[in-house]
């Protein structure tokens, strides 16, 4: 009898190879897919001036002013042509009420720039929404909302950061992916029942810090601090929003011992929240892991909710990391849940598939 060549491959190992084969290649093929949707530096120059631009009108009302930047321009997670969120910050005791500031900004813009715009001065964050409409200069248009004191979400904008700076080349890609993804399959609009971009990236970070294990990020509000804090220094509103930031300095100490690739993440973020994630009872929170609806008082029992409301308001429950009485996936209703599990079932049923990377992103993000 003749010897083979070589021994054969057995079953398993052949298909731990071809594995390990798909997930290299989706990897690569998703760090060049987000690459070609970051901004433009040209993009930047422009967000930067349009900024400065706005700082300067609204210290003709207010001089002790200052606009800063939060969301994806001032966390990592910008894809082109994101909107531009600003707060405006007032350094002085005597200020105006946010939402006549809303009206009074309002009024000036309208008259001293050819932005359209649309005051809010009744929302719960009171803020002036601007846009403007493609120019050659600027192809897509300019979106930005400019809200007043909004202190919570610079915070919760450097904690973001914060957590891409870790391990830029899978939290950034992650994230940046999943957005895309959400925005191009239309589950990311909390105006028709679905989830914020915000929302998803806590999704991100809770499933990197306390569903993985090992876990590829620390929880940086669990770290103690190096040197004790006060009270004044840490407390916004009442919210504690320390948490542990000098990334540098993390990092020369720890460093996770989870090795899985991005594409590994990313399909095991799908088939949990797909199968595992506890939506009727659970709450995630990146602060504490997982909690229960029942212990932050927003479980959605038919029977014993007043209004139809407030139980269609905690179908979905993302605990934010510093104002922790508020569920960031509040607008989520019954028919938006539905949609948004669906498709990470649909996103997990492509990758069980394993095609071809450019073919699987190409379907994953189907419009
Ligand atoms: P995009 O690039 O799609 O605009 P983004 O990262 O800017 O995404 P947004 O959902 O626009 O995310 O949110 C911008 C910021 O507004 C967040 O970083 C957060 O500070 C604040 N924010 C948004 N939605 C909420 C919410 N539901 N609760 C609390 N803060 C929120
Ligand atoms: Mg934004």
């Amino acid at each position: 009898s003749q010897s083979l060549p070589y021994a054969p491959v057995p079953n398993q190992r052949r298909h731990a190879y071809r594995h390990r084969l798909f997930v290299n290649e989706l990897s690569q093929a998703l760090f060049e897919f987000v690459g070609q949707l970051l901004p433009t530096a040209q993009e930047l120059v422009v967000k930067e001036d349009v900024r400065k631009l706005l700082e300067r009108l609204i210290r003709t009302i207010e001089p002790e002013s200052r606009l800063l930047s939060f969301g994806s321009t001032a966390n990592g997670f910008n894809l082109r042509n994101s909107d531009m969120d600003l707060c405006c910050l007032i350094d002085s005791d005597e200020r105006l009420s946010a939402s006549d500031l809303v009206v009074m900004l309002g009024d000036l813009l309208e008259r001293e720039t050819k932005f359209r715009v649309k005051p809010l001065p009744h929302a719960r964050i009171p803020i002036v929404k601007l846009s403007l409409d493609p120019s050659p200069g600027f192809p897509s248009g300019i979106a930005c909302d400019i809200g007043f004191e909004n202190r919570l979400a610079l915070e919760n904008t450097r904690l973001l950061m914060c957590y891409a700076m870790i391990d830029p080349p899978r939290v950034r890609t992650f994230v940046l992916f999943l957005k895309v993804w959400s925005k191009r399959r239309k589950i990311n609009s909390p105006y028709q029942g679905t989830l914020s971009s915000y929302g998803y990236v806590l999704l991100v970070i809770y499933f990197l810090v306390h569903v993985k294990n090992p876990p590829v990020l620390p929880n940086l509000q669990q770290i103690p601090p190096l040197r004790p804090v006060s009270k004044e220094d840490t407390h916004i509103n009442g919210y504690n929003t320390w948490f542990f930031d000098d990334i540098e300095l993390l990092c020369q100490s720890w460093r996770s011992s989870n090795t899985e690739t991005v594409a590994e993440l990313l399909i095991d973020f799908f088939r949990y929240y797909s199968r595992d994630f506890a939506y009727s009872t659970g709450v995630a929170s990146i602060r504490a892991g997982l909690l229960k609806k029942e212990s932050k008082g927003w479980q959605n029992d038919l029977s014993s909710s007043k209004f139809n409301d407030s139980r269609e308001r905690n179908r979905f429950c993302i605990e934010d990391p510093f104002e922790t009485d508020f569920n960031v996936a509040r607008c989520v209703t019954r028919e938006g849940l539905y949609q948004i599990r669906g498709e990470f079932m649909r996103a997990s049923r492509i990758l069980a598939m394993r095609p071809r990377a450019l073919v699987a992103l190409s379907q994953l993000c189907e419009e």
